[in-house]
């Protein structure tokens, strides 16, 4: 059982009516339900909870973390921050979506700005698959499209990722690098660009079977307790 944490700041939704239409009870129940399935089980974490859902107990339970966050980035104590970039290091697998690009996690384990360029037009975006042969884009075909989308554009303050996934085109003429995957320490990152709030980009079904496809892809392989530097047998024999 893969044990999925969805973590979303949930503010737009309870705010602005645009988007309470299309996610009435946050873009967090809808990634949880169509999630949930025989061997991955889900739980929900948003901002206004005590220690925003993510208490020790909780990231030391999950097997991958799903990140939303957009206007309250700064409201995330630094220490829980921390404590998921940790969990990370220890071998927790974790999916920033859309304009989780410039949260706290995102930063610690980039170590880059994580700016980009952005216009909200309603544009249509292809979404090309340049690794046909990752897992994260298993059941998919050359390419999916979302009739309407936030534009993203290059230039994307990212690490050279280990592997890139999908590369995107807005009908506006923009290119971005829309699926991200990289290793840090232990644990595996996927950045994926969809999912802005007022667009229903997490009711298609192609968008679904990337998240549910990097999930797998992110379960931890090899996580470990604590993050420390032994003192070790030498490999070999030394004459000291
Ligand atoms: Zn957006």
């Amino acid at each position: 059982m893969i044990r999925v944490t969805v973590w979303n700041e949930f503010i737009h939704e309870k705010k602005r009516e645009e988007v309470k239409q299309v996610y009435p009870n946050g873009i967090h129940e809808v990634i949880a339900d169509f999630l949930r399935c025989d061997d991955i089980s889900v739980r929900c974490a948003a901002l206004d909870e005590p220690e925003c859902g993510l208490t020790r107990e909780v990231v030391d339970s999950t097997d991958v973390m799903i990140w939303w966050g957009h206007c309250a980035h700064d409201k995330v104590p630094d220490e829980i921050a921390k404590r998921v970039q940790e969990a990370v290091l220890k071998g927790m697998g974790i999916i920033f979506l859309h304009s989780a690009h410039m949260s706290k996690p995102f930063h610690l384990l980039m170590g880059t700005s994580g700016t980009l360029g952005w216009h909200v037009d309603g544009d249509k975006e292809r979404v090309w698959v340049c690794a046909p042969s990752s897992p994260i884009a298993k059941g998919l075909g050359r390419y999916f499209e979302l009739p309407q989308e936030e534009t993203y554009s290059e230039p994307f303050d990212i690490p050279e990722p280990d592997r890139l996934v999908f590369i995107s085109w807005f009908a506006s003429g923009e290119v971005f690098r829309s699926g991200c995957c990289y290793n840090r320490g232990r644990g595996k990152v996927f950045y994926f660009q969809p999912g802005h709030e007022t667009c229903p980009t997490y009711y298609i079904p192609e968008v679904r079977t990337v998240i549910r496809n990097a999930v797998r892809w992110a379960a931890p392989e090899d996580r470990v307790e604590e993050l420390v530097c032994p003192n070790v047998a030498p490999a070999e024999p030394c004459g000291v």
